[in-house]
């Protein structure tokens, strides 16, 4: 099913080229993202904008889930993990370009927010998530190696056991830095790792052991 809300959001996106793989489009135009979001924030769901979920964090906006998905270049049957579930709806976009022979393993330490996004998920459909409450910055080492993994919390370095479970020739999204963050895109290459900015970003604090 396509959500027609979303229609007018994907086409403004590819025009301004946060959009340039069709499978990112396609996944965003079938993931309700009103689902996601508290009730008294539905009106909301179809605008570009992060919203809040509760506890101090936000649902990301829909232009940042693009351009994250677009720098990671996905494709079907990958194993990708998710650092900061949130509400579960960059996790369900992914899911839906993976695939059912893809898996996303996401990791969120509020247990609330765990509980809520795997609920939404479950009803959903998206057998190919699991949600795992704990600390993302150490990663999920019983599914390890990744062969994407993308983080939604800056911390002013990209945590090491993530880099380690990333598979070589993997990629890795992450906004980096404390005051002033940027958006790095690392790629594993034997024992190399290629940095690239992506630009300027803002996002809520990434909290952890390793963050
Ligand atoms: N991708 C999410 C979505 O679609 O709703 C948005 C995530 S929100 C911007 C960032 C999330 O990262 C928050 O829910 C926060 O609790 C979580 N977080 C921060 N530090 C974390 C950590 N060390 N491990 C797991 N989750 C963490």
């Amino acid at each position: 099913m396509i959500i027609k809300e979303m229609i007018p959001i994907v086409e403004r996106l590819e025009r301004e080229g946060y959009i340039k793989d069709k499978k990112v489009a396609e996944a965003l135009l079938k993931v309700p993202r009103d689902k996601f979001v508290p009730e008294e924030l539905r009106d909301y769901a179809y605008i570009d904008t992060p919203l809040s979920i509760g506890y101090g964090q936000t649902i990301s906006a829909i232009h940042m889930v693009a351009m994250m998905c677009g720098a990671l270049d996905l494709k079907e049957g990958h194993r990708v993990l998710e650092v900061g579930t949130g509400s579960g709806y960059h996790a369900a976009v992914v899911a839906e370009i993976v695939g059912k022979n893809g898996q996303v393993i996401t990791i969120e330490r509020i247990p609330k927010l765990a509980e809520r996004a795997e609920n939404v998920l479950r009803e959903l459909g998206y057998d190919n998530v699991i949600v795992i409450c704990g600390d993302g910055t150490l990663g999920y080492e019983p599914l390890a190696p990744y062969d994407r993994i993308y983080i939604t919390a800056a911390g002013p370095d990209i945590p090491k056991p993530l880099i380690e479970q990333l598979k070589d020739g993997g990629k890795l999204v992450a906004p980096v830095g404390q005051y002033f963050q940027n958006l790095i895109l690392l790629e594993k290459k034997g024992n190399k790792l290629i940095k690239k900015n992506l630009g300027e970003v803002a996002f809520v604090p990434l909290i952890g052991k390793e963050g």
